[in-house]
């Protein structure tokens, strides 16, 4: 298992307070990480600094042959990539395997693609005697940093964009999962050059304040909660940095009454419960029409208590523990306090399950207002909540009442009343008859507290690059 921090080209050992790193299937500890000293940043910046003055000026092309090289490692070592994944987050082996591995290495890919293709108008003279044309230069040294339920992933969506787009970059993982991003970090380490790509371990306070903070880094990626981006917010106003937010969600489902019943009991099933609900798009929330809310109730109900965990056998497991006991003991507070209120109904699920590990039983939470807190904050756990609507006007003002604005999903069999009910919604995405599903080519990103980066896609490339404007006089 790798264990060192990136720094320019040399490896090394943090420094600082160690981090136990945690099985969350067992709650037993994986390794002792100690996070970097202040010098070790200092180090880390200074060495993406000085490669940004070399690696910034390399063609698109390059670029994209140094992201199809990281696609193609990933691919080939997938299976120790979804090993430690899974060991580190406790997500189902089969899930890592066969849904975020492609997906990651799909992502690499099409910024290898869409750097050598980015767009804008056209040079011209649009003053007599100059011809303008416009140029997209990179930002600088960007400090990454990410969550722990997508590691991966999350490093796939902030690195591939920011280096494809000619920045340099300091990561920083969780410090509740890291060993994927460390193993990622030898692979750059033998396919990019110097200090083109660093990572530093640490937790949130000490290593990523710092990193915010610092006057050598020109841009802040970060995707978590809402506190830690308003923290970013405040760090990057001294300096004007230039921030990337990808902070919650807690997504609305509307169901209306000629919806295919299965298909939503399937689609929440699903999208509801993937990850744990420890996915900012979860289908947490839905909104149901009066006529199918209680033949809902039921079918989801029996549907949810049919969710494979905390098997012995992993290769049948749907989903995982959550990631820390902290974080189920925070889901379990929250099921809690909805269960107080007399019009609450779990209808399955409601407690921790087992001894071992940090799992939760799938909840299904019936009878919800919209003015509940179960409804209005982000829970990020295996839980749903039904609240009953009477029509289209009603659903989409409770969708919308809400700080975030991620992800939403509207179903029906009516596609005129799809169609309407989408463009009311205000949230960075909205599916139809389904949920959940994400490409490389589309962007994904919120709305309101939700943030406003956009990760994937083209428009990632703009946000880690600058449209400058160079005028020539003839
Ligand atoms: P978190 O905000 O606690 O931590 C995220 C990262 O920020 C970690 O690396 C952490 O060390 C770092 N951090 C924490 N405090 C910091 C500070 N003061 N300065 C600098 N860095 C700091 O979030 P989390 O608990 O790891 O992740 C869960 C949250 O992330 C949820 O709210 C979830 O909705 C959100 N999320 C959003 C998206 C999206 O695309 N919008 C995707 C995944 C997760």
């Amino acid at each position: 298992m790798d264990t060192q921090m990136l720094i320019g080209s040399g490896f090394q050992t943090g420094k600082d307070a160690e981090e136990n790193v945690l099985n969350p299937k067992t709650g037993e500890s994986i390794v002792m990480l100690p996070e970097a000293s202040s010098e070790q940043i200092e180090a880390a910046v200074a060495a993406a600094r000085k490669a940004f003055k070399t690696w910034s000026r390399t063609t698109p092309g390059e670029r994209s042959g140094y992201l199809m090289q990281i696609a193609d490692r990933i691919e080939a070592e997938a299976d120790e990539f979804s090993r430690l994944e899974a060991l580190n987050c406790g997500k189902p082996i089969n899930a890592v395997r066969n849904d975020e591995i492609p997906a990651i290495v799909d992502c690499y890919r099409f910024f290898a693609g869409a750097v050598r293709c980015m767009q804008g108008s056209l040079a011209g003279e649009y003053m007599a005697g100059h011809t303008s044309m416009l140029r997209r230069d990179p930002i600088g040294v960007v400090a990454s940093i990410a969550p722990w339920n997508y590691p991966l992933m999350m490093m796939a969506w902030k690195l591939a964009p920011a280096i494809g787009g000619g920045n340099t970059v300091v990561f920083k993982p969780s410090e509740q999962t890291p060993l994927t991003a460390l193993k990622l970090a030898r692979i750059i380490s033998e396919i990019l050059p110097e200090g083109v790509v660093n990572v530093v371990l640490g937790r949130g306070g000490t290593v990523g304040n710092a990193l915010i903070n610092h006057p050598g880094v020109d841009m802040i990626s970060i995707t978590g909660d809402i506190a830690t981006g308003k923290k970013v917010l405040q760090a990057a106003a001294n300096s004007v940095k230039r921030t990337h937010l990808e902070l919650g969600g807690k997504a609305p489902v509307i169901v209306f009454d000629d919806a295919d019943l299965e298909a939503v009991v399937n689609g929440v099933r699903t999208f509801g419960y993937y990850n744990a609900g420890q996915d900012c798009t979860a289908a947490c929330r839905i909104y149901a029409g009066a006529k199918i809310h209680d033949k809902l109730v039921a079918e989801l109900t029996s549907a949810v208590a049919s969710i494979k965990y905390a098997d012995k056998d992993d290769t049948v497991n749907e989903i995982g523990p959550l990631i820390s006991a902290r974080q189920r003991d925070r889901v379990l507070s929250f099921v809690q306090r909805a269960m107080e209120h007399k019009h609450i109904e779990v209808t399955t699920g409601g407690a921790a399950h087992g001894d071992n590990g940090f799992f939760f039983q799938p909840t299904v939470i019936a009878g919800a207002l919209q003015s509940d807190e179960i409804v209005r904050r982000e829970v990020f756990g295996p839980v749903v909540s039904i609240t009953r609507f009477s029509d289209i006007d009603e659903a989409v003002d409770w969708a919308n009442d809400s700080d975030y604005g991620l992800a939403s999903s509207v179903w029906t069999r009516d596609i005129g009343r799809a169609m309407a009910c989408a463009a009311r919604l205000q949230y960075g995405c909205t599916w139809i008859n389904t949920h959940f599903m994400l490409v490389n080519e589309m962007p994904h990103g919120g709305l309101k507290q939700s943030g406003y980066g956009k990760d994937m896609s083209q428009y990632a490339l703009e946000d880690y690059t600058a449209v400058r404007h160079v005028m020539i006089a003839h």
